[in-house]
């Protein structure tokens, strides 16, 4: 007999745990999703106005350094080559990011070498601070006060909604600061955008007979509706999943408005403002996400960054100690209920890339079926919190 799964969530998350529960096993699964489409955070769909492939969520660059989960996604759709080169405006000049040798060097006009500039950074480095507490202090101590104020102190305010010394000091540590000319924004060496989009990706993960995908579709948990399937894998935000009764985690969502024009708006992909002051934290341009596409308009959006209310769609979980406490509280309440797993960035309150969310789910897949195999209680979470 086929075993019965009900997937929540069309998301990354959902799709690869629906494509390999199909391709490893016999099951025949539902997936449901509340929006009008599939893919998530990383839909994306052309403009009707311009014929651009728009990230409807904002800038998804697919980069990591497992050759298995790049030849994973390459085997669904063709990926071209592209590298991030962001840069960053502030006071009015335009500075190269992630913070590397062009940029020490235009911040404070010199011409240093990489041991010089490497010398020169170390000397401004807060020697008081020996274990980085915060985002704060692990700028300061790495960069010092010029630097920090410069590129992070705004922008991070602005992102995050509160004092980058209430931010855990692994929000930076995703960034890295370089001392030679590479501008690459990531550091891994796999990187590219799929040429038709991720909603044609997550579309080819989904289609398989036994895959059957509900839009516009809300979830509720009730018993009864367990009752239908063997197992529930659950990708949606934890806390919604029990109605907020411990509380609601803290994330933060964007907007963006949007704009076209002829030509080229800015030359560039993504532009971030720094500044305290400028409202939005950074202007994509769309067309250069595709630059092997032609296109004589352009579509671009600033990017604003507020608190999550319940109509907005939560994008990045603050994880404050506060959170970290309601989450325990969620995560020791799933645990004591059957046949549920909880997966993926907002059922695990985790900031996570696509490639994690992706490689996360193909392990949780294997993980699943062998507990299933073995006789044993299934997995309920891929991770355990810290
Ligand atoms: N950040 C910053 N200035 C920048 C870019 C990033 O201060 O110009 C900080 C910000 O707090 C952000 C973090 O570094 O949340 C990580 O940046 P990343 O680009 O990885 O953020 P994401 O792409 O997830 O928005």
């Amino acid at each position: 007999m086929k075993k019965k799964y009900l997937i929540v969530g069309a998301g990354f998350s959902g799709s690869v745990l629906a494509h390999e529960l199909c391709k490893h096993s016999s099951c025949q699964i539902d997936v449901w999703d509340e929006r009008n489409h599939v893919g998530g955070n990383c839909h994306t769909k052309r403009d009707e106005e311009t014929g651009i492939m728009v990230h409807e969520y904002g800038p998804h660059i697919f980069n990591t350094d497992k050759k298995e989960i790049w030849d994973f996604v390459n085997s669904f759709v063709e990926f071209k080559p592209f590298i991030n080169r962001v840069k960053a405006n502030y006071r009015d000049n335009i500075y190269s990011l992630p913070v590397n040798l062009h940029t020490i060097n235009q911040f404070f006009g010199k011409s240093f070498g990489p041991d010089e500039a490497r010398e020169f950074i170390n000397s401004l480095g807060d020697k008081t601070i020996t274990e980085p507490a915060s985002f704060e202090e692990q700028a300061l101590k790495f960069l010092g006060m010029d630097l920090y104020k410069a590129f992070f102190y705004g922008y991070t305010k602005k992102q995050w909604g509160c004092e980058p010394s209430a931010l855990p000091a692994s929000i930076l540590k995703r960034l890295p600061v370089r001392f030679n000319y590479n501008d690459n924004y990531y550091n891994n060496s796999y990187q590219g955008i799929p040429v038709n989009g991720y909603t044609e990706l997550v579309e080819k993960l989904l289609d398989h007979p036994d895959i059957r995908v509900s839009l516009n579709k809300k979830f509720q948990y009730s018993e009864a509706l367990q009752e239908n399937y063997d197992h529930i894998f659950y990708t949606g935000p934890v806390d919604a999943f029990f109605d907020y009764k411990y509380g609601k985690l803290g994330y933060r969502t964007v907007t963006f408005e949007k704009y076209t024009a002829d030509g080229d708006h800015q030359g560039n992909a993504v532009i971030n403002y720094c500044d305290e002051s400028v409202p939005y934290t950074r202007i994509h341009e769309h067309k250069h996400f595709a630059p092997w596409e032609q296109h004589d308009k352009t579509v671009y959006f600033k990017e604003f960054s507020k608190e999550t209310t319940e109509q907005d769609i939560p994008y990045y979980p603050k994880r404050l100690e506060s959170d970290k406490e309601i989450l325990n509280a969620y995560r020791a309440e799933a645990l004591r209920i059957l046949n549920i797993s909880f997966l993926g960035r907002l059922a695990t309150y985790r900031y996570m890339d696509m490639h994690h969310v992706i490689g996360e789910a193909i392990l949780f897949a294997a993980s699943y079926l062998l507990a299933l195999q073995k006789g044993e209680n299934p997995p309920v979470f891929p991770n355990t919190e810290d």
